[in-house]
């Protein structure tokens, strides 16, 4: 039913009947229609190709992933053929350029985001893991070694891989992780790694694990391949973390490494100090920066459907009334300008000009303004709102992890008070 290679599925998409004046810069005497759906028209912003990679993952999305959600949720349960779904689609790694990815721009893959978003920030989650944080991660630092070992199959969803930088006393302040990786005591050309990592999406399930931690020679933060299959019993422990009240249709978990033997060759080359985990952060933020606004967008189209079918005093529907309308005339305009900003930075990213504050502006903008407003289009289902069969309450609770992870939000208003004034406030 669906393409096998992104780009291929996209140019056949795009040869598809659409209307030639889709970038056109006419000017038009009489005023257009509003399309509350684009409100800002940001549609005339994108390549043909992308829209085609758009259509090709909102159909994926709502036609094999809607379906899964409500019950995977209800039961905490993740999926992973979806990973394999994804990489059949050519949906992961999407902008890295060779090793069986799609190569497609940073819009085309914020787009994905959005799709995938759209039905539930769970899904994206596990997505951006695989996709920004350790394939990025590896096609940014890696040797050619560890991408022609790990990019292909990860490219595939046929490897699946975890991120681990948090540790139960280091959130915010990655800098002071504990996790060292020492010479191993019996081992030639191995280390040993020890330390705990916690709230690491996807670890329970993971075949790789990008593990950051000290490296003994400099006491500076490395990168560190961790392979499940070849750790020794009681090397590593990833014990999943259960009855969350957000983001249950993806796993998460811990990793915990008592001595584990990696080898040297496992190790990122050149990369110290924060710099490598935070270069994948950013292109992940980015993503949740364009995910967050499709989870907002489908809140407001259940909320518009919902009052225009609902009828209180007189017959009337709900969304005749004025309060109810400023509901989503807010959430709509916020999701319109989270869009905009996002393509912009995204054109900015692929020309190699976005300044990684940017990053941090949209990644809290947009997870802010999807969770107030998600919050306050949730009262517009009454009662019903605290049915999980209405989505919206599955919504705004996945909403606040988007806001509290990848640095929440007060951290990154930190990172831009930094940047406005030149003034450190982490100290
Ligand atoms: C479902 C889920 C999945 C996750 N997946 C991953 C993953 O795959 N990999 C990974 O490494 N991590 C992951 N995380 C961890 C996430 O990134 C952290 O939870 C986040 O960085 C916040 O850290 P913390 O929970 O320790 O909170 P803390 O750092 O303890 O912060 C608590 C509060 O204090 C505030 N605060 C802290 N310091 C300051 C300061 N200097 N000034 C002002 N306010 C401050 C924060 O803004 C926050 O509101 C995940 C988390 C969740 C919930």
């Amino acid at each position: 039913m669906y393409r096998p290679i992104l780009r291929q599925s996209a140019k056949q998409l795009s040869c598809a009947a659409r209307p030639a004046a889709v970038r056109s810069y006419a000017a038009h005497a009489t005023p257009q229609p509003f399309n509350w759906q684009d409100p800002l028209g940001s549609q005339s912003l994108l390549t043909e190709e992308e829209i085609a990679i758009s259509e090709t993952a909102e159909a994926y999305c709502q036609e094999r992933m809607l379906p899964r959600v409500l019950q995977a949720y209800r039961d905490e349960h993740y999926d992973k053929k979806i990973l394999e779904e994804m990489g059949e689609l050519g949906l992961l790694g999407s902008t890295i350029k060779g090793y069986d990815c799609a190569g497609v721009s940073n819009v085309a893959s914020g787009l994905i985001t959005k799709a995938v978003e759209r039905v539930d920030s769970g899904y994206r989650s596990g997505m951006s893991v695989q996709s920004s944080l350790v394939m990025g991660g590896i096609d940014e630092f890696g040797t050619q070694e560890q991408k022609d070992k790990f990019l292909p199959k990860m490219a595939k969803g046929k490897l699946l891989g975890a991120f681990g930088l948090t540790e139960p006393n280091h959130g915010s302040d990655p800098g002071s992780m504990e996790t060292t990786a020492k010479p191993h005591p019996t081992k030639k050309g191995y280390l040993s790694l020890s330390g705990a990592k916690t709230w690491i999406t996807n670890s329970p399930i993971a075949d790789v694990l990008l593990v950051w931690a000290k490296y003994h020679e400099t006491g500076k933060i490395r990168g560190f391949l961790v392979e499940r299959s070849e750790c020794p019993p009681g090397t590593l422990e990833t014990p999943a973390i259960k009855n969350k009240n957000g983001l249950r249709a993806s796993l998460t978990g811990m990793i915990q490494l008592d001595e584990c033997p990696v080898p040297e060759a496992n190790m990122f080359p050149d990369v110290e100090g924060l710099r490598g985990p935070f270069t994948c952060l950013n292109s992940a933020r980015f993503g949740i920066a364009w995910g967050t606004i499709g989870a907002l967008e489908d809140c407001i189209s259940r909320t518009r459907t919902y009052a225009l079918e609902r009828k209180q005093f007189k017959g009337n529907p709900i969304a005749k009334y004025q309060l109810v309308q400023k509901k989503l005339a807010d959430a709509t305009t916020d999701a319109a300008f989270g869009t905009l900003a996002a393509i912009q930075v995204g054109r900015l990213k692929d020309k190699g000009e976005a300044a990684p504050e940017m990053i941090s502006m949209i990644k809290r903008q947009n997870c802010d303004r999807a969770l107030f407003n998600a919050r306050v289009l949730q009262e517009v289902f009454g009662g019903n709102a605290v049915s999980d069969e209405y989505g919206i309450g599955r919504h705004v609770a996945n909403l606040f992890v988007t806001q509290t992870y990848e640095g929440q939000s007060d951290i990154h208003s930190l990172i831009l008070g930094r940047a406005i004034t030149g003034l450190q406030a982490f100290v």
